[in-house]
């Protein structure tokens, strides 16, 4: 569209369209429990009491389960794992890693999955906030589990249990790059929700590709 060639009363009808429609998506949100689209306050976050309940008891569970363990480290900018004296630490040796309360204020964090915690790590799959549809249709193979927007928030990661096992990357037929890791592997832990649910049995590779 050719800006400088409207009127006045162009422009100020262009204005009110683009407003109208900015709080229309504001309006439109999306429950962090179930994913269900509602209207709401563009503060709101949960389509009811009832998950608004329910999310915060799941995210103190996750929390929980998690900080709990000793398999933290410091998320470093080149994404590699880090301990406080600034040297690095190695996702095969837990000497060099430690609870999250031993690393809180020293920046982001991420965690060394095993001993039961593992992650599917949907790469590229979030524009502008919202997944794609590969994704949306990917994650509803999960439901109530925890999944977040990852560091450079246009990727996911779902989190939750698994047993150790060799870790497994494949792309979907329509395109969604997956990545399945339950060792051996550091992830970011961002808080970002994107789904707020709990640490649930992740389903082997082999049962989703
Ligand atoms: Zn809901």
């Amino acid at each position: 569209m050719d800006i400088e060639g409207l009127t006045d009363a162009e422009l100020t009808a262009l204005a009110e369209r683009v407003s109208a429609e900015q709080s229309r998506r504001q309006r439109s949100r999306r429950c962090e429990v179930c994913g269900v689209e509602f209207e709401g306050r563009s503060d709101a976050r949960f389509c009811s009491d009832k998950h608004r309940v329910a999310a915060h008891r799941m995210w103190r569970t996750v929390m929980t389960t998690l900080t709990e363990m000793p398999r933290w480290a410091i998320f470093g900018d080149d994404k590699a794992p880090y301990q406080r004296d600034g040297s690095r630490a190695s996702v095969t040796d837990p000497t060099t890693w430690a609870t999250a309360a031993e690393l809180t204020g020293h920046g982001r964090l991420g965690f060394m999955l095993g001993d039961g915690i593992a992650c599917i790590d949907l790469d590229g799959c979030v524009v502008d906030g919202v997944a794609t549809d590969a994704a949306r249709a990917f994650l509803e193979r999960f439901p109530y589990s925890y999944v977040e927007l990852s560091q450079s928030g246009r990727g996911l990661h779902i989190w939750g249990q698994a047993d150790e096992r060799k870790g497994k990357r494949w792309t979907t037929d329509d395109g969604l790059k997956v990545e399945w890791y339950s060792r051996e592997r550091f992830m970011g832990f961002t808080g970002e929700v994107y789904l707020l649910g709990s640490l649930k049995p992740l389903p082997e590779p082999e049962e989703l590709q």
